[in-house]
């Protein structure tokens, strides 16, 4: 089952600014994902096979190639990056690279984030507000120590609390990120929502994407959010708000509380038509859809031939952005693309 087709707008005949990032189908381009490992602390079952081979060292973008291709993507008109992965806290120079990023805050580029799974954001947490990041997604599928260690595949979860205490004590803004699995978690989402309003985050649900072989069928457990915003509505009503934060997740206020709801509905509610991202992965490689396999190549041409090599790739890339994903969830059928989440960044 996929969403209903979006509508577009016809790409307008008219010069654009050069420091705007466009797609052929007039949509604007202005967030930058940039998954800095594809290595994980972790396995949750949803985005990982147990076992993975990760990328050796030498494919890995360095830091200051990062930082490097960061600075040409915010001349080019990107106005926010979010650090991701894999799991961006298990990379040494981390909070370097944040901190090297982080200079352009105010000039040019608007916001620095980054989505971590928690284990490591303790030791973290002070460095990457110094570094100018104000907000953080932190992913947790349950507040239960043993479901959390089967989702996980091993996970503690008393890190991630740890990590969540500091992230509030350093004044980061909190809002967690819960995949909503069938026969896993789904009795624990009113408890996550209140939870979350306790502790002052926002709460986003999002529905399983079929992205790489977990070893698992995600079909036994797949949860359309337009069944958990019913559930929810029989004790919270639920008022949509304009409220975003420049990614997928449609905001919705919850009556009796201050915690806004954010649902990310790439299966029941397809939110292509107004998509303002690309990816890069840590390879060097830019996505501009997590559900599609075409891709540019950044690496080689910037080891050989520096930035200057790699501007032309990103009008490329930009021409290869595909209208919609095609994500479809059912029993049989093979995931839409071979890539895990984590390789692309989520
Ligand atoms: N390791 C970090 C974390 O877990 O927050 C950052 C990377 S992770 C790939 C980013 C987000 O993608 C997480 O919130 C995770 O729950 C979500 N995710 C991973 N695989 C997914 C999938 N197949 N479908 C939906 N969400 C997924
Ligand atoms: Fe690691 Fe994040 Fe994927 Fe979990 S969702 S395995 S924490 S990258």
């Amino acid at each position: 089952m996929t969403g209903s087709s979006p509508s577009f707008r016809p790409m307008e005949t008219v010069t654009l600014p050069r420091n705007m990032l466009t797609d052929a189908l007039g949509r604007r381009i202005s967030y930058l994902r940039i998954s800095v490992t594809d290595r994980c602390d972790l396995r949750c079952r949803y985005c990982m096979a147990e076992r993975m081979t990760f990328l050796p060292k030498d494919r890995v973008l360095t830091l200051e190639e990062i930082a490097l291709l960061a600075d040409l993507f915010i001349a080019r008109g990107i106005r926010k990056i979010r650090l991701t992965g894999g799991e961006p806290l298990v990379r040494r120079d981390i909070t370097d690279l944040a901190r090297r990023i982080g200079r352009h805050l105010g000039d040019g580029l608007e916001e620095l984030t980054l989505t971590t799974n928690g284990t490591r954001l303790a030791q973290h947490a002070d460095d990457l507000y110094d570094a100018g990041i104000r907000r953080i997604n932190v992913s947790l599928d349950s507040l239960d120590p043993d479901r959390f260690a089967h989702v996980t595949r091993n996970g503690d979860i008393r890190q991630v609390f740890e990590g969540l205490r500091a992230a509030r004590s350093a004044g980061l803004a909190v809002k967690i990120n819960m995949v909503a699995l069938k026969g896993i978690n789904e009795d624990e989402i009113l408890p996550m929502i209140r939870w979350c309003d306790s502790q002052g985050f926002d709460l986003t649900l999002i529905e399983t994407m079929p992205l790489g072989d977990t070893g698992e069928d995600r079909t036994d457990h797949y949860l359309p959010l337009t069944q958990v915003a019913d559930m929810i509505r029989q004790h919270h009503p639920l008022t949509p708000v304009g409220h975003r934060t420049g990614g997928p997740a449609r905001y919705h206020s919850v009556a009796g509380m201050n915690a806004r709801l954010g649902l990310i509905t790439p299966l029941t509610q397809n939110f292509c038509s107004d998509c303002n991202r690309m990816r890069i992965t840590c390879e060097g490689k830019i996505f501009m859809c997590l559900g599609h396999d075409d891709h540019v190549d950044l690496k080689t041409a910037f080891r050989t031939g520096g930035l200057g090599a790699v501007e032309p790739l990103i009008d490329r890339a930009l021409r290869l952005k595909p209208a919609k994903h095609d994500f479809q969830i059912g029993k049989g059928l093979q995931p839409a693309v071979r890539r895990h989440m984590s390789s692309t960044g989520g």
